[in-house]
């Protein structure tokens, strides 16, 4: 089979982040101090040789990136501070846009103006629908406890609907290229025969990696571990909380602190906040190699959390003290940050690593065991 090589291609991942990878030259000192890497899967050494030789495509199949964790231990260690781990970062940023089908990844990693504009373009568009959209506008007559009738001004049963939409399309986004990226990393390689049992014995670790993230705990530093946990574990809960079940959340009852929505709430909020303030510091301030390169879309993904997770506070103050015209235009500020946030992020930017890393862990263990069993059969 003929081997394609890009000579330009290393210039044209540029556009992803700056990498210095010419000055590496293959000392394999990376690869040695990664906690992650092993016989089969040796980077970041080998992703970074095939990027040097230009083979554009052999990189397109390669799970290697997505097993880094980005702790930034094989950038210290770099004589040549080739910044290895970076060029991780970059690569997984590169491969979200290869797996993406609508190119809308690529435009919003490579352009600032594209993911501005976007987010700008839906936050406009969510804003006029929630204000012009709404039955009775300022509903300024309290609910008996004394809450704001957000359910009255905003109608829970039609924002439901609008989430389940937003759900269904964003999902759909993201399985597509889950598939794309099933078919370039393990159907394309012809010679790796993958029995169908090993799609079913290693279904468990999608779910494990996703909810643990627990290889991340293996890096040195283990508080970026717990931070991005934590963060994460927010953020899903409240995305659940949100789109899946916004019917039980969105409440006009001022419920006591132990109630459940309360409970979660609140845990998802601190979490958020915990994340938030940890990364953030931690970028301003370029402490250590993980946080010495910030892309605009690692900054872009925290400013508009920072905004939804501050205005979603704010909200629920208003609600609860019963102040009807501070809460319905911050819940209309709210929505227009957090709609584009979900649309823009989850399935085509930063967020989209959360659901590519478990199951390119899940394709890496498959293929190892594939590989193992090849390696058996021809003994
Ligand atoms: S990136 Fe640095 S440590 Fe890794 S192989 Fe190249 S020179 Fe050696
Ligand atoms: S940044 Fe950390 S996890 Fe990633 S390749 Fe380097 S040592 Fe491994």
């Amino acid at each position: 089979m003929a081997i394609r090589v890009n000579p330009g291609f290393i210039n044209a991942l540029d556009r992803f982040g700056k990498e210095n990878i010419q000055l590496c030259y293959q000392c394999g000192d990376c690869s040695a101090v990664c906690p992650h890497a092993d016989e089969f899967y040796r980077f970041p050494r080998k992703p970074i040789r095939l990027l040097q030789m230009g083979l554009e495509k052999k990189l397109e199949t390669t799970l290697e990136p997505w097993l880094c964790y980005y702790c930034g231990d094989c950038s210290d260690l770099c004589p040549r501070d080739a910044n290895p781990g970076d060029t991780m970062m970059i690569l997984r940023r590169y491969l979200t846009s290869v797996y993406d089908w609508t190119g809308l990844s690529k435009k919003f990693y490579t352009s600032h103006w594209w993911e501005f504009g976007a987010v700008l373009l839906i936050g406009i568009f969510i804003a006029l629908l929630f204000s012009v959209f709404n039955p009775h506008g300022i509903v300024t007559t309290l609910t008996p406890d004394g809450g704001v009738k957000v359910n009255e001004m905003f109608p829970v049963g039609i924002v439901n609907i609008g989430a389940h939409i937003m759900l269904i399309s964003i999902a759909s986004f993201l399985i597509a290229n889950i598939i794309h990226m099933w078919y370039l990393t393990l159907l394309k390689d012809k010679s790796l025969k993958i029995p169908f049992r090993l799609y079913i014995t290693n279904l468990y670790q999608i779910i494990v990696h996703f909810f643990t993230q627990k290889q991340f705990s293996k890096c040195k530093d283990r508080s970026y571990w717990f931070f991005h946990w934590i963060l994460m574990s927010g953020y899903v809960l409240m995305f659940a909380l949100i789109v899946g079940n916004l019917k039980w959340f969105q409440t006009e009852k001022i419920y006591s602190w132990y109630e459940p929505q309360r409970i979660l709430g609140y845990y998802s909020t601190l979490g958020l906040i915990a994340g938030l303030v940890f990364f953030s510091w931690g970028r301003i301030k370029k402490i250590g190699q993980k946080f010495k390169f910030s892309h605009l879309s690692d900054w872009i993904f925290i400013i508009l959390l920072f905004m939804t997770t501050v205005s979603g506070i704010l909200l629920h103050i208003f609600r609860i003290e019963g102040m009807p015209v501070a809460t319905y235009y911050t819940y209309i500020i709210h929505m227009a940050v957090l709609v584009p946030m979900l649309c823009v992020e989850v399935p085509f930017s930063k967020w989209s690593h959360l659901a590519y890393r478990p199951f390119a862990i899940y394709f890496a263990e498959i293929k190892k065991s594939a590989m193992l069993i090849g390696k058996k059969n021809n003994l």
